[in-house]
């Protein structure tokens, strides 16, 4: 019998506007769409969700902390290279992660031709493998703002495993 473990969930959320442009990153991929999602860094909203649900789930402080949306440094920054600063932190901590399911809200673009690849990119810089990532995609069958194609938002859980 191998030793004990312990478990810690957590949770993120993040919503991000979309304006007229010419593609948007979501899971570290490029997307090719009429609009562009607008942030201080890339706004990738659904590593944004990841980050915060890891972080929550250690017990550390959310990225509007670690990466203020103030400081010049992350102007453009890409979330995935910020991810992996995250995984740092929860690596350091003592943490692996167990699994990771997620919920993109979005009107357009259609999510599913791209899944597979977010699936492989995110697995990778969480160091699991690409089942045990969960992206799922759902409309807001055209209610409110999300339904009328102004933002695209996410949400992530994510299970961390220590030993003790
Ligand atoms: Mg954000």
């Amino acid at each position: 019998m191998s030793g004990s473990y312990t478990y810690r969930i957590g949770n993120g959320f993040d919503i991000h506007p979309l304006a007229d442009g010419d593609g948007i990153t979501l899971g570290g991929v490029l997307i090719p769409f009429h609009k562009r999602l607008v942030g201080h860094s890339d706004a990738d909203v659904l590593v944004h969700a990841i980050m915060d649900a890891l972080l929550g789930a250690a017990g550390l402080p959310d990225i509007g902390v670690l990466f203020p949306n103030t400081d010049p440094k992350y102007k453009g920054a890409s979330s995935m290279h910020l991810l992996e600063e995250v995984m740092r932190s929860i690596e350091g901590a003592g943490f692996t992660v167990e699994n990771l399911d997620t919920v993109l809200l979005a009107e357009a673009p259609k999510i599913s031709p791209f899944r597979d690849l977010m699936k492989e990119q995110i697995s990778q810089k969480l160091k699991i493998k690409s089942d045990a990532v969960g992206i799922k995609a759902t409309t807001m069958e055209k209610l409110g703002s999300i339904g009328r194609g102004e933002g695209i938002a996410a949400s992530a859980t994510v299970l961390l495993k220590k030993a003790i």
